[in-house]
């Protein structure tokens, strides 16, 4: 396909090259041309009013395409946020660095950005090999995007991923893969039209603090609890990326079996050949926060790999490929 386009290109060169002889006084044709050189006939009718053949004024933006999706864009991030910047636990030093790059990242982009400060309590590592390691109280974010389209009370869509640590982990898949996706869809998107408006967060310190249902998912929960009741009734769907760069299928999970919203996805990763596994009894994740108050959420993301919650959880983790299936599943979700 590309070599017979490139073919017709040449052609036309050729065909053009033959025609600027015309410009060359020194080689004039040997013989008269068989029909005179077309001119621009005066009585030619005039062009019709431009309302009818320009654009509007305000062009409506292309639509999203899943083939935007740069794993590039993703492992950079995975690469910064995991071999840079390391354990990232939500009210540390380590962390307000990487929310700073993600902002970075997403102004860049074109998205306009707001932080979100949130109180987190102090408590000890919950789960896997940094169980017991005691972490601080303090202040986090949540790094909030938006295209500006979002409208009071207009339906609209929100993707995120978490951006913290537990305290003795680099986080490559968990979670730096999230936001690596979460970046890859913000440029993939950006500037695009989606079949809604989109809000893009990086939430702060979901990493558990203690055993209970309320010792995790802070900036999610912070998040939720702000909306206003336009907002929450207007949300139709909320997608968490959590450990999404492990594994040849994508997990697709919601709380309840025969969730509308997981159904939703399933139907998007199909429609662009993206595998998927559907679960169920999924509430490990920031979707959580938004079902268990009464809103749609999804998680993608959650295969089980070695380095899980460890100082292994190392880019080398991270497939490059399982980022790009996960990006493009979201953007054709968006679409
Ligand atoms: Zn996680």
């Amino acid at each position: 396909m590309r070599a017979v386009a490139a073919g017709a290109v040449t052609a036309l060169v050729l065909l053009a090259g033959c025609t600027s002889s015309d410009d060359d006084p020194g080689t004039a044709p040997s013989t008269p041309p068989a029909e005179p050189a077309p001119t621009t006939p005066e009585t030619s009718p005039p062009a019709p009013p431009p309302s009818t053949t320009q654009p509007p004024t305000t062009e409506t933006p292309v639509r999203v395409d899943p083939d935007d999706v740069r794993e590039a864009t993703a492992m950079r991030a995975v690469r910064h946020l995991a071999g840079v910047v390391g354990p990232r636990p939500g009210t540390t030093p380590a962390y307000f660095e990487a929310a700073d790059w993600v902002e970075k990242r997403l102004t860049e982009l074109g998205w306009q950005v707001e932080r979100q400060s949130f109180r987190v309590p102090g408590g000890f590592s919950h789960a896997g090999p940094t169980e017991g390691i005691p972490v601080d109280a303090g202040r986090s974010v949540n790094i909030i995007a938006t295209r500006g389209d979002v409208v009071p009370g207009e339906p609209w869509l929100a993707v995120g991923a978490h951006l913290d640590t537990v305290p003795t982990s680099p986080g490559a898949e968990d979670n730096a893969s999230g936001i690596g996706a979460l970046l890859a869809v913000a440029e993939a998107t950006a500037g695009r039209r989606t079949r809604l408006p989109v809000v893009l967060v990086a939430f702060g310190a979901e990493e558990p603090r203690g055993p209970s249902d309320d010792d995790h998912h802070y900036g999610s929960r912070a998040y939720v609890a702000s909306l206003t009741v336009d907002q929450r009734q207007s949300l139709r769907g909320m997608v968490a990326m959590d450990r999404v760069g492990v594994g040849p299928v994508v997990p697709v999970g919601s709380v309840e079996e025969g969730d509308p919203l997981r159904a939703e996805l399933l139907r998007a990763a199909r429609r662009i050949g993206v595998p998927t596994v559907a679960e169920s009894g999924q509430r490990s994740s920031d979707h959580w926060s938004f079902v268990r108050d009464g809103l749609p959420g999804v998680r993608l993301g959650s295969t089980p790999y070695a380095g899980y919650h460890s100082a292994q959880d190392l880019p080398s983790a991270v497939d490059p490929e399982q980022l790009e299936r996960t990006a493009r599943l979201v953007v054709a979700w968006l679409r």
